[in-house]
């Protein structure tokens, strides 16, 4: 099972998981504190983003 982080968007193992947080009935998977913090600031910025599409930056 892989996770992404959905504020750097790096791919994670589950071993590589620093921390979860439930936000509106979904797991989120974060790399570090720095991302589960941005992530915290400002959750809708990164759940209105649902699907798998590759993003083009
Ligand atoms: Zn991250």
């Amino acid at each position: 099972m892989r996770f992404t982080d959905p504020v750097c968007r790096m791919k994670l193992k589950r071993k590589d998981v620093h921390s979860t947080i439930n936000y509106l009935g979904k797991t989120y998977h974060f790399c570090c504190e720095g991302c589960e913090k941005e992530f915290k600031k400002d959750p809708s910025k990164y759940v209105r983003d649902k699907g798998e599409r590759k993003s083009c930056h």
